[in-house]
């Protein structure tokens, strides 16, 4: 059976070549389902922009299967209940959900958390309050273990994981150090309390590196890889951690960077250096860390300790624009799109 509702969705029609382009996309409008029994029919109201749905469009082995071609982008979302077949939702009712680049999803019941929209803005759901901001803190607890007088540092450091991972070290009493592209991130790094904020864009990051972290570097979140990983390994200390999370600047990539085979490399700064990388995918820790994270976020929140930027664009026809954007850094904050 279907409504009398049309959907307009966003399709992946050709896998990337390097960076996506306009023509890997499609757009189409269906009829809209009604939703079956223990289903909900759901009206997208914003739509997370995140890194790993570019991997997603590769076909290539990884911890979440491809998407296949045609189908829908894949997303989470925060929507709205139009109508329900499952118990305890009703319409109106505003929850997170993985509706995908589309402005109706039916769903089951069972997929939804219900978010309060009296207790936080719902858009922190899909940020700071929501897998991003989930992301550090596991990350950066679990694995990185910043003690107070060390020195973190990460990347990315505008974006929902990286300003998380900066401000909940210096809450741990580490010094943070921060790495992002351009002016207008580096004053947002300060203005987040970052104790050093980089330019990765600017010259001699290395250089500007070692000054800014006399000491070396303890903890390393990585969220990039390439050149900024290039910077940081010379300054790691002895027993370093480097939580793996994302490798945002390898994302795009069609082949292997030339040069020297520089594996022996890294592998005898790990050796002598008695240094840990662990990758991880933030998952793991939802059934031991999650409670922890929404209780210590919300506060930290309430309180100031944590601040948060979205970079919020209108209209789910500029999806693909602004995820390849985000991509590419153009971002100030955690990209959502308003659908409706
Ligand atoms: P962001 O909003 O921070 O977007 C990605 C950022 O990567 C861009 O804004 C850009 O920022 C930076 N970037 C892109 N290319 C380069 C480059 N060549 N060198 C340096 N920086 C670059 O994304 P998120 O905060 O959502 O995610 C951050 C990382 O965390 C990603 O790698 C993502 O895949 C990963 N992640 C991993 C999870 C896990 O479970 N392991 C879960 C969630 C996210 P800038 O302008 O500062 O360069």
């Amino acid at each position: 059976m279907s409504t009398s509702l049309r959907n307009h969705r966003i399709r992946l029609a050709a896998r990337p070549h390097g960076e996506p382009v306009a023509e890997d996309f499609t757009h189409d409008v269906v009829e809209v389902p009604a939703p079956g029994p223990g289903e909900v029919l759901l009206r997208t109201r914003y739509l997370s922009l995140d890194p790993y749905v570019r991997g997603r469009m590769n076909d290539a082995r990884s911890y979440a299967a491809p998407m296949e071609i045609g189908d829908v982008m894949v997303g989470g979302t925060v929507s709205e209940v139009v109508e329900s077949a499952a118990e305890g939702f009703s319409p109106g009712d505003t929850v997170l959900s993985y509706g995908g680049w589309q402005e109706f999803s039916v769903e089951p019941a069972e997929r939804l958390r219900r978010l309060d929209p009296s207790a936080a803005p719902v858009t922190t759901a899909l940020g700071v309050l929501g897998m991003p901001g989930f992301t550090a803190y596991a990350g950066l607890l679990a694995i990185g273990k910043p003690q107070p007088g060390e020195t973190v540092a990460v990347a990315a450091a505008t974006g929902p994981v990286g300003s998380a991972v900066g401000q909940i070290a210096r809450i741990h009493g580490a010094r943070a150090v921060g790495i992002a592209g351009g002016e207008a991130k580096v004053a947002r790094m300060e203005e987040l309390g970052f104790d050093t904020a980089l330019d990765h864009r600017a010259p001699d990051l290395t250089g500007r590196l070692a000054a800014a972290a006399p000491d070396g570097i303890d903890v390393y979140f990585e969220n990039v890889g390439g050149a900024v990983w290039d910077a940081v390994l010379p300054q790691l200390n002895e027993f370093a951690r480097v939580p793996v999370c994302g490798l945002a600047a390898h994302y795009n990539a069609t082949s292997l960077p030339e040069g020297p085979d520089r594996s022996g490399q890294l592998l005898g700064a790990v050796l002598s250096r008695s240094l840990t990388l662990r990758g991880f995918i933030q998952r793991e820790f939802v059934p031991t860390m999650f409670e922890g994270f929404l209780r210590d976020m919300t506060g930290w929140l309430a309180s100031g300790r944590v601040q948060h930027t979205e970079d919020i664009t209108e209209g789910l026809q500029r999806a693909p624009e602004a995820f390849v954007g985000m991509l590419r850094g153009r971002n100030l904050g955690k990209a959502i799109v308003q659908v409706s």
